[in-house]
């Protein structure tokens, strides 16, 4: 391909990154567009961010941006970076207010000691140096609006033949930063490519290294892989490199499941599974660890059939330990959980069973819209006989949906009654306010009583004076 053809010239952002290149460069330094943002481009892939690298100084990088009317900011100054705003030229372009670029030093840098940020940063004369510290062939490449393309491992080579490689020594490599680790699961996750036999026996060979890196790091790389669209291929691949920091995965590999319902062993399962959800992280995650509590459920009746009776609930408990360890959202964290341990729940496609699922749930309704995508999902990964149930999954929206339009009730600020009627009838202010109300949801939601007004102050009426019926 010809190096001009690389970006979309009419891309707004790129427009703004060339305009920091030659307020670099018409002071007499060089400056190019590099690592991921070449790859993507190359790819004809969406770019996340564009991130340009230089032979200036990152006080030479602020005072010629200064001087051309940008702003910066002081990002990484340690590890000569900073960050130079473009302000967008037109609102068409999207809804930011500006264009932001890491501006980066040519650097050469050493091992990662506590696992975020290099020990020692050396500066470095060339671009040709600071692409040998980069982590992966195909995030080896500069590129440059006139000099073209520096391309110094193959990098486009390994991109067509859809390879990731370790630049220079994989082991080396990944003793500097095992991140770089997590970063090729996440890319085959992502891009669909192989990675390249010796650098994934490098990456096999350090994996106990990721449990010296920085966890936010680690789970920065395990999102961007568990939403990528080749998840299921990536996760059969790498499952045995992530085990140092999700080993209840490797206890799933290979792991059988001598039922009907199942055609695939559990990890199987859960590769398929994933690849059955949209990619949100709330579904993906939920799906990765749905059946994690399979083995240690697990037992063999006398004619050899396997059973996992309790398997979503102990699921659900190791997703607890899992979501403190990784240091998810407390809310995430809880949704996660509840998901695991109701995926394996029967959900009978009809109002009164998914108000008692709702009311479960607070009456979280986009809770619930996961846990059916979910179950559809499961259902799916079964064997092929068993896989008609997502259809029950999909039923239960649309009855959902229908009961929306109703506008029933299946949480308590659905209650036709609030607490301040619960006070005018004689009820003291306090927690226990919560529970009859709690009480009178479950009897509408059971059908017992209409959500009316008037019926449900009678109900709470009598609870409050048994002795007037
Ligand atoms: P993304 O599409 O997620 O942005 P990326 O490859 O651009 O992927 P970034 O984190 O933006 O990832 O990093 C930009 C570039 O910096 C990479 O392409 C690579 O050249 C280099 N890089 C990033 N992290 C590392 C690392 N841990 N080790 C070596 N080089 C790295
Ligand atoms: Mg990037």
């Amino acid at each position: 391909m010809p190096f001009y053809e690389v970006f979309d010239h009419t891309d707004h952002e790129f427009q703004a990154a060339l305009r920091v290149v030659s307020c670099i460069e018409s002071n007499g330094h060089e400056a190019w567009l590099v690592g991921g943002c070449v790859r993507d481009a190359i790819l004809g892939r969406e770019i996340s961010d564009i991130d340009i690298a230089t032979s200036a100084s990152w006080e030479q990088v602020e005072s010629y941006a200064q001087e051309a009317g940008l702003t910066t900011h002081r990002t990484g100054i340690a590890y000569g970076t900073i960050t130079v705003c473009v302000p967008l030229e037109d609102d068409r372009a999207d809804n930011k207010s500006v264009y932001a670029f890491e501006v980066t030093t040519y650097r050469s840098e050493g091992t990662y000691g506590d696992g975020r940020h290099p020990d020692s940063v050396s500066f470095c004369a060339t671009i040709q140096e600071d692409l040998s510290r980069r982590d992966f062939t195909m995030n080896a490449l500069a590129w440059h609006p006139t000099r073209g393309l520096v391309d110094p491992y193959g990098g486009t080579d390994d991109i067509e033949r859809k390879v990731i490689r370790a630049v220079g020594n994989p082991i080396e490599r990944f003793s500097e930063d095992a991140l770089r680790i997590m970063r090729a699961c996440r890319f085959e996750s992502q891009l669909g490519f192989a990675i390249e036999s010796a650098t994934l026996q490098a990456m096999r060979e350090k994996k106990h290294r990721l449990t010296h890196v920085a966890i936010e790091r680690i789970v920065k790389e395990l999102d961007a892989f568990v939403l990528g669209d080749y998840v299921r291929q990536a996760l059969l691949d790498c499952v045995d490199v992530i085990s140092p920091i999700l080993p209840e995965l490797a206890a799933i590999k290979g792991f059988p499941q001598n039922t009907p319902y199942h055609c695939y062993d559990i990890l199987e399962h859960t590769a398929y599974a994933m690849e059955n959800v949209e990619a949100s992280l709330l579904l993906r995650w939920a799906a990765l660890l749905h059946d994690i509590g399979k083995p240690a459920a697990h037992f063999t009746r006398e004619d050899g059939i396997s059973h996992f009776f309790g398997h979503a609930q102990m699921g659900a408990t190791m997703t607890e330990g899992i979501c403190l360890r990784l240091g998810f959202p407390k809310k995430f964290g809880e949704q996660l959980v509840t998901l695991v341990a109701m995926h394996d729940d029967r959900l009978e496609p009809a109002p009164k069973p998914i108000k008692r699922v709702l009311m479960r749930l607070d009456g979280d309704e986009d809770l619930f819209r996961a846990l059916c995508a979910l179950k559809r999902a499961d259902s799916l990964a079964h064997a092929p006989d068993f896989r008609q149930r997502a259809k029950s999954a999909d039923e239960a929206i649309r009855v959902f949906e229908e009961m929306k339009e109703r506008n029933e009730a299946w949480c308590i600020k659905d209650l036709a009654i609030n607490g301040d009627d619960l006070i005018a009838i004689g009820y003291e202010q306090g927690p226990k306010l919560g529970a009859i109300l709690n009480d009178a949801l479950e009897e509408v939601v059971n059908e017992r009583i209409e959500n009316e007004r008037g019926a449900l102050l009678s109900w709470v009426q009598q609870r409050l004076d048994p002795k007037t019926t």
